[in-house]
C-alpha cells in the first residue's frame, strides 16, 4: 500500500532548555532557549512558535532574537494568564516545550536598499526587534534605520538600552 506522505513537523513538541532568564519589567520576562537537540529553530524574523508546558496549556510567542543568531533564540513574555503566569515562574535549568516556527515573518527581501523606520508599541519591539536585529548583521543590505519606541512609563519600555 502507497504511505500518505505527511509533515508532522507542525504538531511534533521539541525540547527546548532555558539557558537564562531576566524579569524586564514588572509585567515582561525574557527567556533564552535553545532546542534540547542542538538544532537551529530556523525561524524568519517576525514568525512566532507555541509554547508549551505540560499539564498547564500552550501559548504562541513571538521569537524577538534574529535568525542570524543560529544556536539559540529569545522570547519575551508578558503575565497575563495561565501558561504566561507558569512561565514566569520557570528560569535557568528549566525545560519547555517548543512547536514551530508559524507565521509568515517579515518580507526581508522587499526591504533590501531601503531606508527603514520602525515603529513599535509595548509589546510590539518583540517581533520588530528580531528584524531589527536581522538588518543590523546584514547592515550593508539596508540604508539608514529609525526606530521610534513608544511605552506607557519609562519603567515599561522594553529593549530600551539597544535602541
Ligand atoms: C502571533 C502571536 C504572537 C504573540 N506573541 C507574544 C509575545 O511575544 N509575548 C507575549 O507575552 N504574548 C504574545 N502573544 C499573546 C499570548 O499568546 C497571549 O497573551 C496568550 O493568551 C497567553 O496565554 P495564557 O495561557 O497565559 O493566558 P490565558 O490564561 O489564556 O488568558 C489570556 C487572557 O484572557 C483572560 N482570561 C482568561 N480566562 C478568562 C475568563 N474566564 N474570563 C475572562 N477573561 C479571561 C486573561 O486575563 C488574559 O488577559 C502573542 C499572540 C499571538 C497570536
Amino acid at each position: 500500500m502507497k504511505k500518505a506522505h505527511l509533515n508532522y513537523s507542525e504538531y511534533l513538541v521539541k525540547d527546548a532548555k532555558i539557558l537564562a532568564a531576566k524579569q524586564m519589567t514588572p509585567a515582561e520576562k525574557y527567556f533564552h532557549i535553545a532546542l534540547a537537540n542542538g538544532e537551529s529553530l530556523d525561524h524568519e524574523p517576525g514568525q512566532f512558535v507555541m509554547v508549551s508546558i505540560p499539564g498547564v496549556g500552550e501559548a504562541p510567542i513571538s521569537v524577538s532574537s534574529s535568525p542570524t543568531k543560529r544556536t539559540s533564540f529569545e522570547l519575551v513574555v508578558r503575565n497575563v494568564g495561565k501558561l504566561t503566569g507558569a512561565l514566569h515562574k520557570l528560569g535557568a535549568g528549566d525545560r519547555i516545550g517548543i512547536r514551530g516556527p508559524f507565521g509568515k515573518g517579515f518580507p526581508v527581501r522587499i526591504l533590501e536598499g531601503n531606508d527603514l523606520v520602525f515603529v513599535a508599541g509595548g509589546l510590539g519591539i518583540v517581533p520588530l526587534r528580531s528584524l531589527i536585529n536581522f538588518v543590523n548583521d546584514n547592515r550593508r543590505d539596508f540604508g539608514k534605520v529609525y526606530i521610534l519606541l513608544g511605552c506607557k512609563t519609562p519603567k515599561d519600555m522594553l529593549f530600551g538600552d539597544e535602541v
